[in-house]
Formats: structure tokens, C-alpha cells, sequence
């Protein structure tokens, strides 16, 4: 990020805006809205000015522009169609430690006025850093869409009932509760419509289930959730949905920040993840993390690369908590082989090239590939292979000495759809070779379906630039 968002308190402080024409218009329409002192410096004003300044919104002074101006201001704006007078102001704004913004000149700028959504008290402000300000126009013209007028209402509704709400129900999780019911349900529709009355029964009415139904279960509970292979745009609804439900989550090295940036920001954040050959938390201790989070009443996201239930030790850590009777929810992700495939342009299957696929993974027990081999060199059959890279000499020895063809075609995904995602393929004898040096994680997929790879292909990450 190279800006920091905030939000200030700016009602009755001084601001001062030099320029009278329309740059200098748009910035003071936007700070009479937010109720600043405006003061404009310019030797005439355009028409919406001069409206403003005779309703008594703003003060005109037609200068010249002197330090004195600045005498008291919070911050400045150089709006002025004279460089020189903007120029001027920096200077003096810059003198007195004013913040400062000159438009369309973003290395003299100290902040950024950005694209307003306006649903007071709830307020969108969207900002490309200088870089784009079309766009900036673009996505405040599409929330302006996406988010009725009447927001605002349900805001303020929310803001007249936070107390309420505190003193009725003293747990933060089990206010999320209230909140999230609130702001997805009847009550806001009520207030959409302007029932106010009756979204106050409502909300009333929901504090009382609310109570009853945490009197009943004090226990936690626990969601197992494929994040997909990397790409966050992969994730399922559900997923997005408990991530912001959880309480804490549990997560490990297959899932990048991206993904972990969308988690509820006050849920508390463990790190349980294991390198290659370098088991940091034990499974069993992860089993056991689970259950003590729950039975704390907690709601714990268990967040797993790929999907839960495959090669993702997802099994046992359910079992762990159906033995103590600890509610549970499963929600499956994108494999890596479904998503390496598809974003490498590899179908596993195709009418032509193979009837079958098989996944397993070249990591066995005692770290070994312990592999079925004559079972996986069959005609007509894709192979896909979780956690070879490491074995993958070992794995096409097997391969060939169990007598797979040398030319088969094969690939290896590394970083599937991410956007370092790098896709190698050749003859199944020479994979090994032509993969040195590709890092972890990483997928092989084996079968004639590879040849489709070179017009299939469509993703291409920063690797492929
Ligand atoms: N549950 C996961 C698999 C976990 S095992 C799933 O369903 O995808 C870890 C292995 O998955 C890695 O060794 C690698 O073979 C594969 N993998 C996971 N994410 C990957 C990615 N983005 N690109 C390539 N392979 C990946």
C-alpha cells in the first residue's frame, strides 16, 4: 500500500482552498459536505462557488495568497488554474507543516482526495494513488450502484443501536452474531423500505433469540474449508462467508496472503504449517489445537490449500472432533489438480486422450513414493501426482522401469494459479531433468492430455511475461 485510508473528524476546522474554478468547485463541494470551515483564495469564483459563498458554505477572499492565509488550517488544497499560485501554496503549506494536496500534481501532494461514495454515516472512498483516476471514476460509479441509497439508514440504525447491543450482549462473537443477522435479513429490508418502527421490533425480537440460542450451546465449533490452490478468486462463497464468521483461524503453508488477507481481521491468526521433511506443528497436535479452540466456544477456520479431503490430513482431523461430539462443517475447495489443470490448459480427461484419471501422491509414509505402478501406467489414463517434485527422479524411474512409454507427454505446475505460475512439459524421461530447480508447491500431471497444453493454454501469471 502506498497510501494510508483514514477518515478524519473535520467538521468546523479550517481548510483552505485556492482556485476558483471547477477543480477547486469539486474539492469544496466535497468538504462543505463534510461540514468543513472552507475558505477559498481566489480573485473570483465560478458559479457553483459563488452559490456556496452567498448560502454562507464557504469564504471568499480574493487575495493574493500569503502565509497568512494558512494561519490556523488543517490542510491545504492548491486548486488554482495558476501553477504558480499552487506552487506557492506548497510553499507555505509545506513551511508550516500543513498537510497539502495540489491537484493533478501527485508528487506535490501529502494526501489524496478520493472518489466519494456517500451514504452517510457509511462513506466508500476509492483511490488509485494518482495512478488511474478513470478508474477511480469507474468503481465509484459502480458502487454507486451496487449500494441503494438507503445504506445510509441502515447504518445510522446500527450506530442508534450499538450500545443497546453491548450492554445486552457482552461477547464480541456472539454480537457478530446479531450483526450479521441484522445486516443480512429482514430488519435492514424493513429499514430499506423505511419501516423503521418495525425494524426496531425486529431487532428487538432478534436480541431475545439471540440470547436464548446461546444460553442453549455454549460449545464452538470448527470449519474445514478448501482455500484452492492460491488464486483467491477460486474460493467458494461459503468459504468467503465463514471466513468472516470465525473467531480464529488455522492455517498453513499452502496459503498465501492473499486468501489470508479476506479472514475476518480481528480473528486471531495461527500458523500451523509444515515444510518439506520438517514437520513444525505434529498432526495430532493440530487435531488436538482444534478441539481445545471449540470447546472454548470459539469459531475456529481451519483453512487447508486445495480441498480438505484430499491428501489433506482433512479426515483425521475431523475425526478427532466427532469423537468429542464437536459440530463441524466441510467445505471442499479446488483441488490442485483441477486448478493446475485448468489454468494450465490440461483437461484431465478428453474424449481422445484419456478415459480415466488417477491422483495420488508421490510422498509416501516413510517418504518414499510407494506407488502402484502397473496400475498407473494403464492406456487412456491421466496421472496426476500431489507432492512428487521432491521424488520425481524416483517417480519416472518406477514409471519407466514398470514400463510406462519414455515419450509419454507430462508437465509439472509449479505454483498453480498463482501468478508465478510456471508450466514445464516434455517427454516423461526427460521431466526430471527439464523441472531442476522448480521450488515447491508443485504438480505433475502424466498422460497424452498434456499435448493439449500448448493450445489450451490461456493463464498467463507474471513467470509467463
Ligand atoms: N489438499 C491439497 C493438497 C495438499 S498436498 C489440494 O487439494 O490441492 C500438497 C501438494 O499439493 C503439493 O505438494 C503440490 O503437489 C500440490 N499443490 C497444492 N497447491 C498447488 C499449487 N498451487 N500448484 C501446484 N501444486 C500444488
Amino acid at each position: 500500500m502506498n497510501n494510508l485510508p483514514l477518515f478524519f473528524a473535520m467538521k468546523g476546522r479550517r481548510v483552505v482552498i485556492a482556485g476558483g474554478g471547477v477543480a477547486a468547485a469539486r474539492k469544496a463541494d466535497l468538504m462543505v459536505r463534510a461540514e468543513c470551515a472552507v475558505t477559498i483564495i481566489a480573485p473570483t469564483l465560478n458559479t457553483d462557488l459563488s452559490i456556496l459563498a452567498s448560502e454562507g458554505r464557504l469564504v471568499h477572499e480574493t487575495g493574493p495568497l500569503t502565509a497568512v492565509n494558512l494561519a490556523g488550517c488543517v490542510i491545504a488544497v492548491g486548486a488554482s488554474e495558476d501553477p504558480a499560485v499552487n506552487e506557492q501554496l506548497h510553499k507555505f503549506a509545506t513551511e508550516e507543516r500543513i498537510p497539502v494536496n495540489i491537484v493533478d500534481r501527485p508528487e506535490l501532494c501529502d494526501f489524496i482526495l478520493p472518489a466519494v461514495v456517500d451514504r452517510s454515516p457509511l462513506l466508500i472512498a476509492v483511490s488509485s494513488g494518482g495512478t488511474a483516476p478513470l478508474l477511480t471514476r469507474i468503481l465509484k460509479a459502480r458502487f454507486e450502484t451496487l449500494i441503494p441509497a438507503a445504506y445510509g439508514r441502515l447504518a445510522k440504525f446500527a450506530g442508534d443501536y450499538r450500545n443497546r447491543v453491548r450492554d445486552t450482549l457482552p461477547r464480541a462473537a456472539v454480537r457478530l452474531q446479531f450483526w450479521e443477522r441484522l445486516f443480512d435479513g429482514p430488519i435492514a429490508e424493513q429499514l430499506f423500505s423505511g419501516q423503521d418502527e418495525q425494524a426496531r421490533a425486529l431487532a428487538e425480537k432478534l436480541l431475545q433469540d439471540i440470547i436464548f440460542e446461546n444460553r442453549k450451546g455454549q460449545s464452538g465449533e470448527v470449519y474445514l474449508v478448501g482455500a484452492g490452490p492460491g488464486d483467491p478468486d477460486l474460493l467458494t462463497f461459503r468459504a468467503m462467508r465463514l471466513m468472516q464468521k470465525a473467531d480464529v483461524v488455522l492455517y498453513d503453508r499452502l496459503i498465501g496472503d492473499g486468501i489470508l488477507n479476506l479472514v475476518h481481521r480481528d480473528a486471531e491468526r495461527i500458523y500451523v504449517g509444515k515444510l518439506p521433511q520438517d514437520h513444525v506443528v505434529p498432526q495430532e497436535d493440530i487435531s488436538q489445537l482444534l478441539v481445545r479452540l471449540a470447546l472454548e466456544g470459539k469459531r475456529v477456520l481451519r483453512l487447508k490449500g486445495g480441498d480438505p479431503f484430499m491428501f489433506g490430513r482433512g479426515g483425521e482431523e475431523i475425526q478427532a472432533l466427532a469423537a468429542q461430539g464437536i459440530p463441524f462443517q466441510v467445505i471442499p475447495g479446488v483441488t490442485a489438480a483441477t486448478g493446475c489443470a485448468s489454468y494450465a490448459g490440461i483437461p484431465l480427461t478428453h474424449r481422445d486422450h484419456a478415459q480415466s484419471c488417477v491422483f495420488v501422491t508421490g510422498h509416501g509414509k516413510d517418504g518414499e513414493p510407494d506407488l502402484n505402478w502397473e496400475h498407473l501406467i494403464q492406456p487412456r489414463q491421466t496421472v496426476v501426482i500431489y507432492m512428487g517434485l521432491m521424488q520425481l527422479p524416483s517417480i519416472v524411474d518406477g514409471l519407466l522401469t514398470h514400463g510406462a512409454r519414455a515419450d509419454i507427454p507430462a508437465a509439472l505446475v509449479e505454483n498453480g494459479t498463482r501468478e508465478d505460475q510456471r508450466v514445464i512439459t516434455g517427454a516423461l524421461k526427460d521431466l526430471p531433468r527439464l523441472a531442476e530447480g522448480a521450488t515447491s508447491p508443485a504438480l505433475v500431471i502424466i498422460g497424452d492430455v498434456v499435448t493439449l497444453h500448448k493450445d489450451l493454454s490461456w493463464f498467463e501469471g507474471d513467470a509467463a511475461a
